[in-house]
């Protein structure tokens, strides 16, 4: 089953004009073709970094969407609506940061699904359990149910035009990565639920694995059969490790 490499990076709460337009000139020097790269800057950012990208093939996300369809008074909120006015084509939803700190539950995760997708914008919806759901066994159980949340409001069919992005709690932002071998596992998890539901939408499904991946585990992970890229954190914020990442999966797909 063929399916292209993507390598997103979720800049969280980093950045300044500054350093963005460094940041993204350099990419877009350097950056390979043949595989989908998507920038995840501050909403606030979005726009400039837009304007920046002009002529590149890089994509562009949101962090994060408002729950609500209609425009009104929502103070602090940005909806989907106006991530496709400025030409934003994903987001990003049900990050672990948003579930952990902003009490994100699974039915509000899968109600963002929806508004992004009444406005034709990807969902890159995040999975992954903590460090005492994996001790406990129950890494499985949690992904299948944040998962299931989503499909069961949405219909599987949303995840004909979206991206799945594993991430273990206990390995975002922390140096710890999941083995290629455990990743590989609960990928392989993800994709069978999925086929449950429809196997075609699931042999295409793009799931990425997130969580401290890096310039020296980026090909191991990438060389498992069903990692089909990387959200990348910390070190999406320097150039040289972004496009280090952003070549091994490039590498991945001709070897
Ligand atoms: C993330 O926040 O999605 C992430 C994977 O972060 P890091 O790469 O820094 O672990």
């Amino acid at each position: 089953m063929y399916r292209k490499k993507i390598v997103a990076g979720n800049w969280k709460m980093n950045g300044s004009v500054t350093k963005n337009v460094q940041l993204v000139s350099a990419l877009t020097q350097s950056a390979p073709d043949n595989i989908e790269i998507i920038l995840a800057p501050p909403a606030l950012y979005l726009s400039g970094v837009k304007a920046q990208l002009m002529g590149s093939s890089i994509a562009l996300a949101g962090q994060n969407v408002a729950a609500e369809g209609q425009a009104g008074a929502y103070t602090g909120e940005i909806s989907a609506q106006m991530f496709a006015d400025i030409g934003v084509s994903y987001a990003i939803v049900g990050h672990s940061e948003r579930r952990q700190y902003y009490a994100e539950t699974d039915s509000l995760v899968a109600k963002k699904c929806l508004r992004l997708r009444e406005q034709g914008l990807k969902p890159i919806i995040c999975v992954g359990e903590s460090l005492a759901e994996r001790e406990s066994g129950q890494a499985e159980a949690v992904v299948s149910r944040q998962l299931k949340a989503v499909i069961d409001y949405c219909g599987v069919e949303l995840l004909a035009d979206a991206i799945l992005a594993y991430e273990p709690v206990w390995a975002i932002g922390t140096g710890k990565t999941a083995t290629p071998h455990d990743a590989q596992a609960i990928h392989a998890f993800l994709r069978q639920l999925v086929t449950i539901y429809d196997k075609n939408i699931a042999n295409y499904l793009p799931i990425l694995y997130g969580g401290s991946v890096k310039a020296d585990n980026a090909a191991s992970l990438f060389s498992m059969p069903d990692i089909d890229g990387a959200l990348v954190g910390g070190a999406s914020l320097v150039a040289q490790d972004f496009l280090a990442i952003c070549h091994a999966a490039k590498a991945s797909m001709v070897g």
